[in-house]
């Protein structure tokens, strides 16, 4: 087993997506790829997706389009970010993308989805600029799809409003919590990245929206020992023990993506649950065992019932930012794809 392994399982995203589609009923799922694919790894994740029914896809930046568009000469992607100035929109203009726009001026020569400003307080325009050829598509974003229903439902009745009679032009607002909850959000497509990967927008336990997750992050124990009394382990001295205490030391750390945060998080060591103590280190943490074991016992981090969400809620963040921060790259890890 390799330090920090990493499983990729096209199977799921693939399940991920009919469940999208099927709570969509009817609606087609542009599959959100920024940030390497939440992690996951853009390329095999788009290409999964697309496999499955996606209709098209979506990354934040043109550079991301860019390199998507070598792997994907005819697909349909869409930047929600900002262009970079006029050499980007030309570059655009030039791979065949889609630009959301969040302003009157529409460039020329290039399909455009007017942004909408209906709540989020972000990108968006709040009326629409006039007709041009350009426009392909009517959008907005929804601030509060996983927390704040009555809200969500305001900024969709404003969008519904502000969108009403333009035959020909998609409109979208749902992202994947209103993909999977709000039925009025549906339009002609949703945006979903979340739940693409099986992760929770609401923060539970993904089977309960029909998900499974995508990844797969495994360890092995290291080096196991026994502390005595009075002994501690890690920076700082934060876990002292007061009785003997077995200790195993998994060899990934915060710069992996297995966060400083994450102290008092619970991974499984050789099926069981353990939880992690110390403070984590830059290229390792420590799990408190309740007995001695063999080094090289395998560690699952992320997976095999081990929950994002979980770990999310101890260090005080969401799956989207843990997700996005797991190192995948073949100087820390190794990268499998499967599909199961
Ligand atoms: C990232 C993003 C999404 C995807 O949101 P999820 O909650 O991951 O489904 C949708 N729309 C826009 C504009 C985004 O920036």
């Amino acid at each position: 087993m390799h330090r920090s392994e990493l499983t990729i399982d096209l199977g799921a995203l693939r399940r991920n997506v009919g469940t999208l589609l099927r709570a969509l009923g009817g609606a087609g799922v542009w599959a959100v790829v920024k940030a390497d694919g939440y992690g996951h790894g853009t390329a095999d994740v788009a290409g999964a997706a697309l496999g499955a029914g996606a209709s098209g896809l979506c990354v934040a930046t043109i550079p991301e389009a860019l390199a998507l568009r070598l792997d994907y000469p005819q697909v349909r992607i869409l930047v929600l970010g900002p262009a970079g100035g006029s050499r980007e929109i030309a570059q655009a203009r030039e791979a065949g993308l889609e630009l959301a726009v969040a302003d009157t001026e529409i460039p020329q020569g290039v399909r455009v989805h007017v942004k909408l400003e209906t709540g989020m307080g972000r990108y968006g325009v709040s009326e629409l600029p006039g007709r041009a050829r350009e426009i392909v598509g009517l959008m907005s974003h929804l601030a509060t799809a996983d927390t704040d229903a009555p809200f969500a439902a305001q900024q969709i009745e404003r969008f519904a409003a502000l969108t009403d009679g333009f035959p020909g032009v998609e409109r979208h607002i749902a992202n994947s919590a209103a993909a999977l909850r709000i039925p009025e959000a549906r339009f002609d497509f949703a945006r979903c990245g979340l739940a693409l990967y099986g992760l929770s927008p609401f923060g539970d336990d993904p089977a309960r929206d029909g998900l499974e997750p995508v990844l797969l992050w495994q360890s092995a124990l290291a080096q196991v020992k026994l502390l005595q009394p009075g002994e501690s382990t890690g920076y700082g001295r934060r876990f002292v023990v007061e009785r003997p205490t077995w200790i195993g030391i998994v060899p990934v750390g915060y710069a992996d993506g297995f966060r400083r945060d994450l102290t008092g998080t619970e991974v499984r060591v050789g099926g069981e649950p353990r939880r992690v103590v110390g403070t984590i280190s830059m290229d390792s943490f420590a799990v408190e065992l309740d007995g001695e074991l063999p080094v090289g016992t395998p560690v699952v981090l992320v997976g095999h019932g081990v929950l994002m969400e979980s770990h999310a809620r101890v260090a005080g963040t969401i799956t989207y930012e843990l997700a996005c921060g797991i190192e995948s790259g073949p100087l820390r890890a190794r990268r499998t794809v499967v599909d199961a």
